[in-house]
């Protein structure tokens, strides 16, 4: 099963590609949670990429379709993978079928650009192992402090108000056409981002099992 969610910053697709993965037993690949690291360790990738996810940019495609390419060539790919945030462009998508991966579902979860930013000003995340939560709609049961490592949570530099206005304006303009790419082939659908995260979830698996 190969799956790729759509959708804005903030809209939920980690959440929910997390909770299918873990029902599917194949991996989600986030490509901002692959940078994030490599900008935490420093390595020449992280360093080239930090400029751009500090800014709420895009990494150039040639960076992250490196990124990609390199990942689902790993094993645990084989029997299926969930992408999380790629692709991104149309040109990433392209790059995608010129690997020759066929999504067998794309689903973008659909979140107003208001709930977007109210939904980001509470997101927090563990900066040792990557694990994110919501103040409001998924808090750590222990505060601040993440509950799988017990790491300090924070909160991310792109989710700052002025940040998230760009990284909105991005979508629309730069991501939001992929929902016409894959329209096109047939594969798209839509799921209503819920005010629960578990609504969520019952929406996207109604729609996996359809
Ligand atoms: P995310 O955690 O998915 O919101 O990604 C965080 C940041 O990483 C984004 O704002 C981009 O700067 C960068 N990034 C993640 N995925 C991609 C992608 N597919 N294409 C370009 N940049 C990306």
């Amino acid at each position: 099963m190969k799956i790729i969610f759509l959708g804005a910053p903030g809209a939920g697709k980690g959440t929910q590609a997390e909770i299918l993965s873990e029902r599917l037993g194949i991996p989600t690949i986030s490509t901002g949670a692959i940078i994030r690291e490599a900008i935490r360790t420093g390595t020449e990738m992280g360093k080239a990429a930090k400029k751009y996810t500090e800014a709420g940019e895009l990494v150039p495609d040639t960076v992250v379709i490196g990124i990609i390419r390199e990942r689902l060539a790993q094993p645990d790919c084989e029997k299926g993978f969930i992408l999380d945030g790629f692709p991104r462009t149309v040109p990433q998508a392209e790059a995608l079928d010129s690997m020759g991966v066929v999504p067998d579902l794309v689903i973008s979860l659909e979140v107003s650009d208001a709930a977007i930013v109210e939904r980001m000003s509470g997101r927090r995340v563990c900066e040792k192992c990557g694990a994110s939560y919501h103040v409001k709609y998924k808090p750590s049961g222990k505060g601040e402090i993440c509950e799988k490592c017990g790491a300090a949570l924070t909160v991310r530099r792109d989710d700052a108000p002025e940040v998230v206005q760009s990284r909105l304006a991005v979508y629309h303009e730069t991501t939001e056409p992929l929902k016409e790419f894959y329209a096109r082939k047939g594969l798209l659908r839509t799921v209503e981002g819920q005010e629960k995260l578990e609504d969520t979830t019952a929406r996207t698996l109604a729609v996996l099992e359809g």
